[in-house]
């Protein structure tokens, strides 16, 4: 079974002039793949990552996410899927200031009333290096540091499929590194499927497959000599 399959997904965004962000894009991910796509600012990138994650809408096309069409939800069951369903990792970790990274990385499952499943917790925030960061609020970490609580609140719900867009893209050389190894760990653990946008050919080569986006087309560059692992 595929976790992503999208179906001739196409964006046109209409502000003045219409621009086609994305065109056609016939996608497909399988269970616990990790797969980097890469491509020029301004080729879609973000606006596939948007759809795929629920908190844009298409033009037109298909996306199922577990065999799930979400283009046909509701904006309140879209809402749900999406919280329990997609884990997303933004460039500048979009965490909550004013709350401890325990309850930020809790939060997604506070907001679904559910309950935390502690060895769990444990395991994720043991294997992501933050056991001793749990009492601190955001601002109290390096970027790093920001970025591994990212990842903690994206794994928490056991999320179908964790999107990042750009997550080494605030980073020093070193913590690139190090988050780069973390996405391979975490898919390793716990079979994740990983899509990662990146800029960084370090990052590209360290995945399974690589697909560009030109000009809102998805090519794949499974031939181009990336490294399988
Ligand atoms: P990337 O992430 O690859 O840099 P984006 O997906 O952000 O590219 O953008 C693709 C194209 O869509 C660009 O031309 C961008 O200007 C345009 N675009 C993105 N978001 C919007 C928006 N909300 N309204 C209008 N145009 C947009
Ligand atoms: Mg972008």
């Amino acid at each position: 079974m595929s976790i992503v399959k999208t179906i001739k997904l196409t964006k046109t965004y209409n502000s003045g002039v219409a621009v086609n962000a994305l065109s056609d894009v016939d996608f497909e991910l399988a269970k616990g793949e990790l797969v980097a796509i890469i491509g020029d600012s301004g080729s879609g990138k973000s606006t596939l990552l948007h759809l795929l994650a629920g908190v844009d809408t298409p033009t037109s096309g298909e996306i199922y996410i577990q065999d799930k069409n979400i283009t046909k939800l509701n904006k309140d069951d879209l809402t749900v899927f999406r919280r329990r369903n997609i884990g997303v990792i933004y460039q500048f970790f979009n965490l909550i200031p004013n709350i401890t990274v325990h309850k930020n990385i809790l939060l997604p499952l506070l907001l679904d009333n559910k309950r935390e499943d502690k060895n769990y917790f444990n395991e994720i925030t043991e294997i992501l290096g933050i056991r001793d960061k749990l009492n601190r609020y955001p601002k109290q970490l390096s970027g790093g540091e920001q970025q591994r609580v990212a990842i903690a609140r994206s794994l928490i719900t056991r999320p179908a499929i964790i999107l990042a867009d750009e997550p080494t893209g605030n980073l020093d050389r070193k913590n690139s590194e190090e988050i780069t190894a973390l996405f391979r760990l975490v898919n390793k653990r716990f079979l994740s499927t990983i899509m990662i946008i990146t800029h960084d050919e370090k990052v590209a080569v360290s995945c399974d497959k690589v697909f560009k986006m030109v000009d809102g087309r998805l090519y794949s560059l499974e031939e181009a000599g990336c490294e399988n692992h």
